[in-house]
């Protein structure tokens, strides 16, 4: 327990706070990073991490109480009937780009702003890094449910690279991903000459600051371009030196954040309609089902006890994996605490359900993940040893145990 007790002396990687800590009212502890720009970030990076306020209770806690007692509800559908009117167009043509893979929240987001709020949406899906059976399916079903979609693959060389390398740099394989799915959604929208763009929710709901919750807006942050190019980190490796792996910038097209001054030239405008409607994900999951035919998984995800939260790509068990090492925080914590704050699992249950199911190998896709980057399992297993912090994790005769679990 004395490591415990001096927690000032023991390293803490990543800029974490060193002191663990626990939400009063969910299973998030403040390890918990928030969004960043992942063009900054670097094997030097030092993370934001969620806020935790006076009584112990986390900002996405904080936030779901505003959901439920002092956001006018109403007087949001009115702001988001003002923005539809806006951009509603009788001639056609598309009048909204919703981006989304036909998971339930973008198969909400699409299905009630055709047939509520009567608009005309292309849908935009940036791929998986390896599609699983049941998301292909619900990615079908989604267009046969009727809507048109433009579906962006990247190049599997390049996109496998990077995945590499933002696993031996960072321990973040799927940082290749969120570059994709922040960035090509506005740039297509430029494109296509769709000015209005909407994503489901905002990350506020898991904790980002709180800031970000006062606007509909989508921080431009993350999908426009602030550094020259030569200056981003992809996979933690500045783009000039991607070279050497056999990346030239010429590759890297649909990772390039748009050019601000495009997008304003374009008017385009990106919102969350989280903003706007109450976003309750297991909502959005009975609604995906009635209304566009969405599987949940027939056997429960890996690393945690839910089945329908996303189930599209082969790596994501893997990337909740790559969270519990580096923050001690795995897929079961996520989808435990987002549940206790929707009200569907109390804090006790979450806390079983945490030490479960947290941390478990996703044993399921990992030769095929390992195959897929080029990493054989023992130098896998180095490269996870290597990003374990010492203020979160403890050797224990030939195994690691986390020093600090939720209880
Ligand atoms: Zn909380």
């Amino acid at each position: 327990m004395a490591a415990v007790s001096a927690p000032e002396l023991l390293e803490a990687k990543f800029g974490l706070p060193r002191g663990v800590r626990f939400c009063a009212r969910c299973v998030i502890s403040n390890q918990r990073p928030s969004s960043t720009v992942e063009f900054e970030h670097t094997p030097d990076s030092k993370k934001e991490t969620i806020h935790f306020d006076a009584a112990g209770v986390c900002d996405a806690c904080r936030f779901a109480e505003l959901k439920d007692t002092h956001v006018d509800w109403k007087e949001r559908e009115r702001e988001l009937l003002d923005l539809l009117a806006r951009h509603r167009r009788s001639d056609g043509g598309y009048d909204v780009l919703v981006p989304g893979s036909g998971g339930k929240d973008s198969v909400y987001a699409s299905h009630l702003l055709k047939h509520k709020y009567g608009m005309n949406p292309l849908t935009v899906t940036w791929a998986p890094h390896i599609y699983t059976e049941v998301g292909w399916r619900n990615f079908q079903s989604w267009i046969h449910a009727g809507f048109d979609n433009y579906l962006h693959t990247p190049n599997g060389r390049v996109h496998r690279t990077l995945t590499r390398l933002a696993f031996e740099n960072l321990l973040h394989p799927f940082q290749p991903f969120i570059f994709g799915q922040k960035a090509f959604p506005p740039k297509f929208a430029a494109q296509a000459g769709i000015p209005l763009v909407i994503y489901g929710e905002n990350e506020v709901e898991y904790g980002n600051p709180h800031a970000e919750a006062a606007t509909p807006r989508r921080d431009a942050r993350y999908f426009t371009r602030e550094h020259r190019i030569e200056e981003m980190h992809l996979g933690g490796v500045r783009v000039p030196e991607l070279a050497r792996h056999g990346v030239t910038v010429k590759d890297l097209e649909p990772y390039i954040p748009a050019d601000p001054s495009v997008l304003t030239e374009k008017k385009i405008d990106v919102h969350y309609l989280g903003y706007y409607l109450k976003w309750v994900p297991q909502e959005c999951y009975y609604y995906a089902v009635e209304h566009a035919g969405f599987e949940a998984n027939t056997e429960r995800t890996e690393g945690t006890y839910s089945k329908y939260n996303s189930i599209d790509d082969r790596i994501d068990g893997l990337h909740y994996f790559t969270t519990y090492i580096k923050f001690g925080l795995g897929r079961a914590s996520y989808d435990a605490a987002q549940e206790i704050r929707n009200h569907h699992l109390t804090r006790a249950e979450g806390v079983t359900l945490v030490r479960r199911f947290d941390g478990e190998v996703p044993r399921k896709w990992l030769k095929e993940n390992l195959d897929y980057m080029g990493i054989t399992e023992t130098r896998f297993w180095e490269l996870i040893d290597q990003f374990r912090s010492p203020h979160l994790w403890q050797r224990v005769g030939d195994t690691w145990v986390l020093r600090h679990q939720v209880s």
